[in-house]
């Protein structure tokens, strides 16, 4: 690489020095020569520099140490540098006239020498280029500074910088702020990759001219996922603006940004940008708003998330969840009869009392627990199931829900099948609820999944019908038994000026594809018997009963119970 390129190599992240040298003149010199390619700070004293370095380490790509100093020799402060474990990867170019003391300092770990006194420019910063490239390949190896698409900062550096920048400004408030284009992979399909690829470069251009003379840094971290790092500000409408371009072919970028305003310095840089994504997706899918901020709710949220994340594994160790039973009723014959029940996870936190599924599920899902949480729920589930069959000689069937999540586990049927096997129940006895939307996330994967665990003898429910956007193409071939209606069918067909025609229109096609309907929700009297002349054959809801626990629903296998 050419000397001259060395600033734009760094791009606005610039490579900081810092020089031991007591002589002013020397101190003169150095500063012409390095000044246009890199920042520089000069320790006069061998104090200063201990200072210097204890302080701003971070910030350093390299020291230039002069061995004659008033008040301490030099050999002793690169001694300090490579016996202090934070200083230890900090290369030194020591500078000296006498090349007796070379090999001593090549000994105690210096990189290279410059001599006194000093050769051409040329010279001076070619091997200052070369150490701190060494240096920066032996730690950084996997990583190349810029992203070769878009010319900006990659990832890696971008974080490193961000840090430097920190130390750089002890004071002042900074801003994380993250931009993603909106339906990126719509545009490389509409319009091909090398379309995509012009997007992103402009993008990335005007990203950078918005921030041109501010200290703010910019990188690609992936895909169409842009960071920014720059001193806080109150309103980021005109960089969205900018970056909201016409391209050609009639077609706009558009894009959303989610900003942590003055970040929280005491939390790893990229922590603040997991902060900002989840501020850029409050506004994921909004018409009216396209930027986000990092609020206290969002705070507290993410904090309740994390605690909850965290004492997962001493939750399923000290049995705090517990399964409740709601039971579903027959109503085609004259009198409701219990048919089965859905299973449903609680969790009875010890400090925060009873937690709702809908609050757990979605984040476990996420990052995967859900599989254990699941897998320890159907077990308890068959424990129950094989219970009731001893204790009241009752076949009672229970449908479990299965998340997406499990569905992308292999050993999912083996799970299934050992559970069964284990406790002594029937396959039949398992129900399991798979939701509308698992099937249209990824339809061919799904339906292999789906048939092999039918084959092997389990039934399946399709859960919350009506809200994951399947095609009647798609149900009329899909290997299901049941089709569990929606709570918002429910709620909206009862809703003022009761209008029950597209229940009616559902009942009617899971009819003629020989599919049991089950609707859920259902609250009232009403809603139950017009479901019944409707044709539907399950219920489950308030109506009957709320979830309860095994004790409790045990009171519907009873002779008497169950109406
Ligand atoms: P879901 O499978 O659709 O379960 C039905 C939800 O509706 C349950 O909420 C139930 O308590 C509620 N519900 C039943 N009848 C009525 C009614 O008449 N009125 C009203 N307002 N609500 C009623 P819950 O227990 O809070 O569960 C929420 C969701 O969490 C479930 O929706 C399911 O998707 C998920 N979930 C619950 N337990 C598990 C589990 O063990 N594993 C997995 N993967 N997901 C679970
Ligand atoms: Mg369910
Ligand atoms: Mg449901």
């Amino acid at each position: 690489m050419k000397i001259g390129e060395t600033e734009a190599r760094v791009g606005r992240g610039r490579r900081r020095i810092l020089v031991v040298e007591d002589e002013w003149i020397n101190r003169e010199i150095l500063n012409l020569m390095l000044e246009r390619d890199y920042d520089v700070v000069f320790a006069e004293t061998g104090a200063q520099a201990l200072d210097i370095l204890g302080e701003q380490f971070r910030t350093l790509s390299l020291v230039l140490l002069d061995l004659n100093l008033p008040d301490m020799k030099g050999i002793d402060i690169l001694r300090t540098i490579k016996g202090t474990q934070r200083t230890a990867l900090l290369p030194v170019i020591v500078m000296t006239a006498d090349q007796d003391s070379e090999v001593e300092c090549l000994s105690l770990g210096a990189t290279d020498f410059i001599s006194k006194p000093y050769p051409k420019q040329e010279i001076v910063l070619a091997r200052i280029l070369r150490t701190i490239e060494l240096f920066e390949d032996r730690d950084l190896i996997r990583w190349t500074e810029h992203d070769p698409l878009t010319g900006l900062l990659n990832r890696a550096f971008f974080y490193r910088y961000a840090a430097q920048y920190d130390a750089l400004h002890p004071e002042g408030a900074t801003d994380a702020v993250l931009l993603n284009i909106n339906r990126f992979h719509m545009i490389n399909e509409r319009y091909g990759r090398e379309f995509g690829d012009e997007v992103l470069k402009r993008v990335a251009q005007e990203l950078t001219a918005a921030f041109e003379g501010t200290d703010g840094i910019v990188c690609r971290r992936e895909d169409d996922t842009f960071l920014i790092y720059c001193p806080h500000r109150v309103d980021y409408r005109d960089v969205l603006d900018r970056v909201c371009v016409q391209m050609d072919r009639d077609y706009q970028v558009r894009a959303r940004i989610g900003v942590y305003s003055c970040a929280d310095r005491g939390i790893d840089v990229e922590r603040r940008f997991d902060r900002a994504k989840q501020a850029a997706d409050t506004v994921k899918n909004s018409f009216s708003h396209a930027i986000g901020v990092y609020d206290n709710a969002m705070h507290e949220k993410a904090l309740y998330a994390e605690q909850l994340l965290e004492q997962f594994h001493t939750a399923i160790r000290e049995k705090q969840f517990s399964v409740f039973f709601q039971p579903k009723f027959d109503i085609r014959p004259d009198k409701p009869v219990l048919n089965s029940a859905e299973a449903l996870v609680r969790w009875n936190h010890p400090t925060l009392g009873m937690i709702s599924p809908g609050i757990f599920i979605p984040l476990f899902e996420e990052n995967g627990l859900i599989r254990e949480l699941d897998s320890y729920v159907w077990r308890e589930t068959a424990e129950h199931i094989r219970d009731w069959r001893d204790r009241f000689g009752k076949r009672v069937s229970v449908s479990v829900n299965v998340s997406r999540i499990d569905l992308g586990d292999p050993p999912l049927l083996k799970k299934l099948e050992d559970i069964v096997e284990e406790t002594g129940i029937e396959h039949g006895q398992l129900l399991l609820e798979i939701t509308e939307s698992a099937y249209t996330d990824d339809a061919e994967r799904i339906r292999e999944v789906v048939e092999a665990l039918r084959e092997a003898g389990f039934f399946i429910e399709m859960d919350d019908f009506g809200t994951g956007y399947s095609s009647l193409n798609m149900i009329t071939s899909l290997p299901i038994d049941a089709l569990k209606l929606d709570m918002q069918f429910i709620r909206t067909a009862f809703r003022d000026g009761k209008d029950t025609r597209l229940i009616e229109a559902v009942i009617g096609l899971a009819q003629s594809l020989g599919l049991t309907t089950i609707a859920e929700g259902v609250e009232t009297a009403e809603q139950m018997l017009t479901l019944k002349a409707l044709g539907c054959d399950i219920v489950q809801g308030y109506y009957f009963s709320k979830p309860v626990p095994a004790a409790q629903f045990e009171a519907f296998l009873l002779p008497q119970g169950g109406e």
